[in-house]
């Protein structure tokens, strides 16, 4: 926290605004769309329950298809299932470790041959990294497919200067507690389209018809945020510029400490975007001296350091094992490739110095050693 969530959590107390909506959740969208560049958003309980609300607006339903990114934590995907359609999966291409655009081509013309186009497609844009959107989104716009932006990781990203999450038809943002900014649970959706957020905030609220008594003829979901917790969002937003910086930082020491070592490579930022950073990542090249991502997360344990693998890719999910995939190359799969070598070093905004030190240490001296049996 940063200290100013306070004061908006005492307005909401001393107007009893404790309810869902209220004049922080008025506040916080109308923040939040003029930090980003958009129109309009609509405050959530969620990221997942965002992404949930943009597919049902877009009209996926039982037997449709949807694209998504494969490399990606495992929301992404499953509000697809909770409408009844299937996922299919979209590899990565090795620049931005996002999705591929000629996986995204090649699952598109197969879809169109067999009279299957997706109801829609998610594009992940992972530890804060854009993906390609150029590409993807002209493939997209041939074929008159809608975008959804996944930027639940990408808060302050830009692509080509324009924020990240603002490019699709919807994009959604997550503030979990281990995001970037947050209020404890909650997310956004956002759209330049002003009918399709009317639509988003009708169904967010049970879709109750415009009459006095209680009538229904869609339906709805219970997904709007709290006023309290549209406060702490208030006050997280208003810092969002500094946990950036922060994360970059951190980013940046951790880079020129280890890029030296030639068995490391770190997520490179692609040229004309700009990473909020969210995650130090790197991947760890196949060695002589057997040093893998797996054995360094053991290693850190023991000096009681937390560093993580990257996500597992949905396509080798069991949860998943009936979806269909599409690999960047026939014999490259570049997200498989990434869960094999990729690392998630702690990359805490709050991490000081000295804590970083003991990692990067840590890390040095792993890759000096040779590797125990
Ligand atoms: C966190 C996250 C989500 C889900 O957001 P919640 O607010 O936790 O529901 C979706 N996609 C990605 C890539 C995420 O990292």
């Amino acid at each position: 926290m940063s200290g100013r969530e306070q004061k908006y959590i005492n307005e909401a107390f001393s107007t009893n605004w404790i309810a869902p909506l209220g004049p922080n959740v008025d506040a916080f969208e109308a923040e939040f769309s003029s930090y980003v560049g958009v129109k309009g958003a609509v405050a959530v309980s969620s990221g997942t329950a965002a992404i949930h609300l943009a597919l049902s607006i877009l009209g996926v339903t039982n037997g449709d298809t949807v694209f998504c990114s494969t490399f990606t934590f495992v929301a992404s995907a499953n509000p697809i299932v909770y409408q009844g359609a299937e996922p299919v999966f979209i590899d990565s291409e090795p620049d931005t470790w996002n999705m591929s655009p000629q996986a995204l081509r090649r699952a598109l013309q197969e879809a169109e041959r067999q009279q299957k186009l997706p109801k829609a497609v998610i594009i992940v844009h992972l530890y804060g990294q854009s993906a390609k959107m150029d590409e993807l989104l002209s493939i997209c716009k041939q074929y008159e497919i809608p975008v959804i932006e996944d930027s639940a990781e990408s808060l302050g990203s830009l692509y080509k200067g324009k924020a990240s999450g603002t490019f699709g038809q919807f994009g959604i943002y997550s503030f979990n507690g281990n995001k970037i900014i947050t209020t404890s649970g909650g997310g956004m959706l956002v759209s330049d389209d002003e009918a399709l957020l009317r639509k988003a905030r009708f169904l967010a609220t049970q879709a109750k018809d415009p009459a006095v008594h209680y009538q229904h003829s869609e339906i709805g979901y219970n997904y709007r945020l709290s006023n309290l917790l549209a406060g702490v969002g208030r006050g997280q937003l208003e810092v969002i510029e500094d946990r950036v910086k922060e994360k970059r930082d951190v980013f940046e020491r951790y880079e020129n400490a280890l890029s030296h070592f030639a068995t490391l490579s770190f997520m490179q930022e692609l040229e004309g975007t700009y990473s909020n950073r969210w995650l130090t990542t790197l991947t760890v090249a196949k060695n002589k001296a057997g040093i893998t991502p797996s054995y360094l997360i053991e290693v850190f344990g023991r000096e009681n350091i937390e560093a993580r693998p990257v996500w597992k890719p949905l396509h080798m999910q069991p949860l998943f094992k009936n979806c269909s995939y599409y690999p960047h190359g026939e014999n490259e799969h570049v997200a498989e490739e990434l869960f094999q070598t990729g690392l998630c070093l702690p990359s805490g905004s709050n991490l000081s110095n000295e804590e970083q030190n003991r990692v990067i240490q840590c890390l040095e001296e792993s890759l000096s050693l040779p590797v125990m049996a």
